[in-house]
């Protein structure tokens, strides 16, 4: 073989080797490409996957929780914060599609905090909560509601712009610097086949995938079941008849039934009556023997009512410890005898531990005492009360109302003190409030509301930082304390009208005082300490039925040491009920924003009134007050 052809040879070979080396290169980059495709396929999938796993566990919470008989706004809040910390929302917002009488609205339901979207509430004064999102038709949101299809945008400023209008575009920038959302999602909501609202998320995404979408359309049917049954859920509460506790009716089965057999006994000119009950010392039994015994004696009580009632009576647990026992076709010579029967039932009756229980008991009858309902009711009550305050453990029966009542006696004063022009007050208002005052029936369960409102009116135009609707809450806690202190009802009746009347010696101040804005001379000061004097003496005393209150109004800023105005009275010359007209002032006048300072909160306002122990106020008072507002505070 020559050189030639073995070279030629060997080109051939290499030539075969290059072209191999070439297919292979080929091959292994075709490998190499298949595997990195692979790869990003196998990541996509373990992606999904995971997403999948995800969805699965996020739905499955989402379902136990409803299997819970939680209310409907927790319910929600969970939800929300499950989309937010297991599926990595920036933001989530549940809306509800409402409308009032300016149109249709979304509010928001539940939301994740948000510190971008808290700053654009802060600039705007108001919270998500009870902001109006108004339902602008060209916007996503209404659109994804009304196509019922879900809908992204990246445009998170056009959102800001569109619900925050009244934002100015330097707020807007400040917002935006800082938001890191690039999708903004709307999901929308049925409930019955009817639009219910939307879920809004943000992500940081910059697109939400196909399974994303799918997720979060499963998502929305789990929310709109979670809806669908919390509002069974309060649906059937709502059907609900008997107390749990107990297992005799409750409060609103006793009202409704209280109803029927009112038009039931007029139309049949038959009485019936209402037994009223509450057990004796029951805070003593918790103390010392713990609550499960003070639960056993309201159950005790249930018992004997449920032993001692006829088939067609109605024995019902009307709050914590009071009951009451509808007696239909019974008079009050019967009742009062049904009620002494049980009565010594309950005081025979021996309970583990605690030994014997004893109750207070009211009766009153329906057409013998009133033809009213409340009335009856609230007789009931204060047959109650009065057997409390003689000794406990008796029955005592109602009385029939006397003619003039404390209602009467400040409807009739507040006309007096308006119709003798002494007030600051605009002309049309005054009308209006005369108007209103003349037409209160007193005999009408709204009297009472009517005559609250006006009293709000009216203190509102002579004292600039009075806000409004505190006078019912005013007369309430004042109520419940002078019951805790035993005070008899007369006396009651008369510190309601002192609670109505003591800062009308307001208004012989000059309208300059109060609307005063910066801070007052001495001079003024002292007038303004004269009020509660001219208040008693000059608008008062022409008034023949509130010659009672005067006292009382004279002394509402006397101390217990001495040390109040105008007559630095001391000790038990300062009458309790003026005591309590200044508590209940004091505290009312702590929880409210004053133009010099900010509300206190409730635990504040207490421990301060605590602090003026012994100074401000006596022992008994207070000790009665902290017991009342332990409970629940009159708003
Ligand atoms: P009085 O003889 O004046 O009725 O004294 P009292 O201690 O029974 O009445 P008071 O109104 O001072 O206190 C009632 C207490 O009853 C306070 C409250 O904590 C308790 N109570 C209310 N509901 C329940 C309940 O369901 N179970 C228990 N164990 N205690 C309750
Ligand atoms: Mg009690």
């Amino acid at each position: 073989m020559g050189i030639f052809s073995g070279f030629k040879d060997l080109l051939g070979q290499i030539n075969r080797i290059d072209g191999a080396v070439y297919m292979q290169g080929r091959d292994f980059a075709d490998v190499y490409a298949r595997n990195i495709a692979l790869e990003e396929e196998i990541a996509k999938r373990t992606k999904e996957l995971e997403q999948a796993n995800q969805t699965i566990l996020t739905l499955n919470s989402v379902w136990e929780m409803m299997n819970s008989s939680e209310p409907l706004s927790s319910l929600l809040d969970k939800i929300v914060s499950i989309l937010h910390d297991d599926m990595g929302y920036t933001h989530t917002v549940i809306f509800k599609l409402e409308q009032d009488e300016n149109g249709e609205y979304l509010s928001a339901k539940s939301s994740s905090v948000n510190k971008n979207i808290n700053k654009a509430f802060e600039m705007l004064n108001t919270t998500m909560e009870t902001y109006r999102f108004d339902y602008l038709p060209n916007s996503i949101l209404a659109k994804s509601i009304n196509d019922k299809e879900i809908y992204t945008t990246p445009d998170i400023k056009g959102i800001l712009n569109m619900y925050f209008p009244t934002l100015n575009e330097t707020q807007t920038e400040e917002i935006m610097q800082s938001v890191t959302a690039k999708t903004f999602a709307v999901v929308p909501l049925e409930k019955n086949k009817q639009h219910y609202g939307c879920v809004i998320v943000t992500s940081e995404r910059s697109e939400i995938t196909d399974t994303e979408v799918n997720f979060l359309s499963l998502f929305a049917n789990q929310i709109e079941l979670a809806i669908t049954i919390a509002d069974l859920f309060e649906e059937v509460k709502k059907q609900a008849i008997t107390d749990p506790l107990t297992g005799i009716y409750n409060r609103r089965y006793f009202e409704d039934n209280i109803v029927k057999e009112a038009e039931r006994a007029l139309r049949l000119k038959q009485p019936f009556s209402v037994i009223s009950m509450d057990l004796d010392y029951l805070k003593k039994i918790n103390d010392t023997y713990g609550h499960q015994y003070g639960d056993l004696a309201i159950k005790t009580i249930a018992n004997i009512l449920k032993r001692e009632a006829r088939s067609i009576d109605i024995p019902a647990r009307i709050g914590g410890e009071e009951f009451n026992l509808l007696l239909p076709g019974v008079d009050s010579n019967g009742a009062y005898i049904a009620a002494e029967r049980i009565r010594k039932s309950i005081e025979n009756q021996v309970l583990d531990t605690i030994g014997s229980i004893t109750a207070s008991i009211g009766v009153a009858t329906f057409l013998e005492h009133s033809d009213r309902i409340d009335e009856l009711i609230e007789m009931a009550d204060q047959a109650m009360y009065k057997a409390k305050i003689n000794g406990r453990n008796q029955v005592q029966l109602a009385h029939k109302q006397q003619d003039v009542n404390w209602q009467q006696i400040a409807v009739n004063a507040f006309a007096e003190v308006i119709s003798n022009n002494r007030m600051y007050i605009d002309e049309n208002i005054a009308n209006t409030i005369i108007d209103k005052l003349n037409n209160i029936k007193v005999q009408e369960q709204s009297s009472k509301e009517t005559l609250y409102s006006i009293a709000d009116m009216i203190s509102q135009s002579y004292n600039f930082s009075y806000q409004t609707g505190t006078t019912k809450s005013k007369v309430l806690l004042a109520d419940m304390i002078a019951k805790k202190l035993e005070l008899p009802k007369d006396s009651i009746d008369k510190l309601k009208i002192a609670i109505l009347l003591y800062d009308v010696g307001n208004i012989m101040l000059p309208k300059e005082i109060y609307n005063k804005k910066g801070p007052l001379t001495p001079e003024e000061r002292e007038l303004i300490k004269q009020h509660p004097i001219i208040g008693a003496r000059e608008i008062l005393k022409p008034i023949s039925n509130v010659q009672d209150i005067i006292p009382v109004v004279e002394t509402h800023h006397e101390q217990w040491d001495g040390c109040g105005y105008p007559e630095r009275k001391k000790g038990i010359e300062v009458p309790i009920m003026s005591q309590i007209v200044l508590l209940v002032d004091t505290f009312y006048a702590m929880i409210q924003d004053r133009p010099y300072r900010r509300a206190y909160s409730l635990e504040e306002a207490i421990n301060k009134i605590k602090y003026e122990q012994y100074k401000v106020w006596n022992n008994n008072l207070i000790n009665a007050f902290l017991d009342v507002i332990k409970d629940e505070i009159p708003h």
